[in-house]
């Protein structure tokens, strides 16, 4: 790990949970106590969070996290943090821990086999035939995969009912599923299973422990996050390190998100410098989202 001061902590687990306002309310105290900040989703199925702080105060989380019977035994996956990863902390209550369209899923019942990282990795040394799904939605996707995926074609993660149809040719084969952590993995080969793929594994621990472990290899380019950093890498400086998206508006390589500067639009995108307003340096998806901006920060000038 870097000698950063502060680390990002990604964590779920499915486990019943009778009384999650009550979660809710000590995860509240227990982060405002540490100086926390990130997004977590409490649900009756579970707990999914990403939070943020110093190394020393994300540590005392998960040991007091550990000496939860409930909680004990979670994986968390850490990675340096610059201390703006998160404006604020969000602790919600929410039907699904994430919201997938199939709310009827239980993954403590019904999920994929588990395939660690080392494994997978053993299987690509292997040259073994399987198939690996990328669950993640598209501005994900776009800025790094495993070679030889097959992506999702998710807009959203309450796509999923849609993934049987594109992976009909392949049943009777080994699937690998992938995202980011592992969470959408566990609904998401569960429903795969329960559609009848029966050779279904889900990479344990997601996308980040595979390139943590084996940076630069058969994961390309870099990894999307949903905090500030907005994408993280391993050894990016290594020259092994491929940059594997494009300038959404001219195609050439980059792997630098940017967020339309229309405050209506804000979409996230890809852009190379180039591609900036040359005006401002600002990014725009679109000429109708700069003459919107353009427009209101005329009026704004004169009001
Ligand atoms: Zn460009
Ligand atoms: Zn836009």
């Amino acid at each position: 790990m870097s000698d950063s001061q502060f680390q990002v902590l990604l964590y779920y687990k499915y486990v019943s949970i009778d009384n999650p306002e009550a979660v809710m309310s000590e995860q509240r105290l227990l982060c405002s106590a540490l100086n926390l900040a990130g997004r977590i989703i409490v649900s009756k199925e579970g707990i999914n969070g990403t939070i943020e702080g110093t190394i020393d105060n994300t540590e005392r989380y998960i040991a007091y996290m550990e000496k939860n019977e409930m909680f004990a035994g979670i994986h968390y996956k850490k990675s340096p943090g610059d201390g703006n990863a998160f404006p604020k902390l969000s602790v919600k209550v929410r039907d699904e821990i994430v919201t997938s369209d199939v709310p009827n899923l239980n993954p403590n019942k019904v999920t994929g086999k588990y395939i660690t990282a080392d494994e997978l990795h053993q299987w690509f040394t292997d040259k073994k035939e399987f198939y690996i799904v990328d669950m993640r939605n598209e501005y994900e996707y776009i800025s790094g995969f495993f070679e030889g995926t097959i992506f999702s074609g998710f807009q959203n993660f309450k796509d999923l009912p849609g993934i049987v149809e594109k992976l009909n040719h392949l049943r009777g084969k080994t699937i690998v599923t992938v995202c980011t952590g592992g969470v959408r993995c566990e609904k998401a080969s569960g429903f795969l299973v329960q559609s009848g793929f029966n050779d279904t594994y889900q990479l344990l621990d997601g996308i980040q422990t595979y390139m943590e472990k084996y940076p630069n290899t058969h994961f390309k380019g870099k990894l999307y996050v949903f905090d500030n950093r907005l994408t993280i890498g391993f050894n990016t400086d290594d020259p092994n390190h491929e940059i594997v998206g494009t300038c959404m508006h001219c195609g050439t390589k980059a792997d630098t998100y940017v967020n339309c500067m229309n405050h209506a639009c804000h979409l996230h995108f890809i852009s190379c410098k180039n591609c900036l307003d040359p005006e401002t340096g600002l990014a725009f998806c679109s000429d109708t989202c700069k003459e919107i901006r353009r427009a209101k920060d005329a009026f704004a000038s004169v009001a």
